[in-house]
């Protein structure tokens, strides 16, 4: 089951499932570089990615 609410677009990543949906049980979400203090949005990232072919 896909995890409500999450709209994700990598589409190379292997949790992903069309229609933008994260099929992972859980997913974390770090600031780029570290620390806890974001400015924007595209400072951070899924840490819960993986590669399709890993
Ligand atoms: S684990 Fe992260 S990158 Fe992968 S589909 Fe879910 S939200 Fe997207």
């Amino acid at each position: 089951m896909s995890l409500p609410g999450v709209k994700c677009t990598v589409s190379s990543c292997r949790f992903w499932k069309s229609g933008e949906h994260c099929d992972a049980s859980a997913i974390e979400v770090n600031v780029d570089g570290g620390g806890a203090h974001a400015r924007q949005s595209d400072q951070t990232n899924c840490h819960t990615f993986q590669p399709k072919n890993s």
